[in-house]
């Protein structure tokens, strides 16, 4: 697999082409943002320990019969994907009340949210990523509603396959944000599912283990990560 030009710099990963039109490498940075990108910092190891986590959740995904980008696992911090057109909105279910949801509606953080919520939002950073519903999507040309139920389908069957993942290993998966695209016809699981992108606590203390630690400066950030995945059984 040959790795050709950067396609686009993100956030806290690149986008490379290959030699294989339909391939991509993303390649995890130790970059880390929060605040629609106004507070950075590098955080050593990062970029491999979310590379690896990713895989590893991603064909724990496959195996449950969620479609997935992922191929290989090509280096730390580099791993091979199917190629995406990738549909700009994130998709994120909470079971439990944390982050702009307790800002938003005014409830209490650590509040079992059973059945577990459901949201949109446009992947926007100059808009803040706004929340949006399903009419929004289909007006703008976003997504089709086929395609849209089938991402809450996927993003539900997820909650099932990793709430049980991380309760086995003493965690509560309190929410998650996710990010599908088209290959051809097919809608496919993409971007990554990591600490970065989800609340992870300790179920007996309550100890975020997750990026909120960044976010509120609490410190051990990759210490956490690393925590998690060992938790989980990820080799890093
Ligand atoms: P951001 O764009 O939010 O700053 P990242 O730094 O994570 O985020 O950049 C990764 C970019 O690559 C995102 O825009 C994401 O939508 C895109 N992407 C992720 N997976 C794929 C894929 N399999 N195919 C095409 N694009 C992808
Ligand atoms: N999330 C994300 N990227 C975003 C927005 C949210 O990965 O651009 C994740 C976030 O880490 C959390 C979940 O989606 O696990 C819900 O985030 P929330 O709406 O509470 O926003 P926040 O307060 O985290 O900005």
């Amino acid at each position: 697999m040959e790795k050709r030009e950067e396609l686009y710099r993100g956030k806290a990963k690149t986008v490379y082409t290959t030699d294989d039109a339909e391939r991509l490498i993303l390649q995890f940075r130790n970059d880390t943002s929060a605040f629609d990108g106004e507070k950075i910092d590098q955080l050593e190891r990062k970029g491999m320990v979310n590379n690896k986590f990713n895989h590893f959740i991603m064909q724990k995904l496959e195996q449950a019969g969620v479609p997935t980008q992922v191929d290989a696992l090509l280096s730390d911090t580099e791993s091979l994907v199917k190629k995406l057109e990738m549909i700009p909105v994130e998709c994120v279910v909470r079971n439990v009340a944390a982050g702009s949801l307790v800002r938003r509606l005014g409830v209490e953080e650590g509040i079992e949210l059973n059945p577990p919520t459901f949201e949109f939002f446009l992947k926007n950073d100059k808009l803040h990523d706004p929340m949006i519903n399903e009419s929004h999507i289909v007006t703008f040309g976003w997504a089709t509603e086929a395609h849209i139920a089938e991402m809450k389908r996927l993003t539900f069957k997820v909650n099932e396959v990793l709430k049980a993942l991380f309760a086995d290993a003493g965690m509560l998966l309190v929410d998650y944000k996710l990010e599908f695209g088209l290959a051809g016809e097919q809608l496919v699981l993409g971007d990554e599912f990591t600490p970065d992108g989800c609340r992870l606590w300790d179920a007996e203390t309550k100890t975020k283990l997750d990026k909120d630690r960044f976010r509120q400066g609490l410190g051990g950030v990759v210490e956490a990560y690393e925590e998690v995945a060992k938790r989980i059984g990820v080799e890093l």
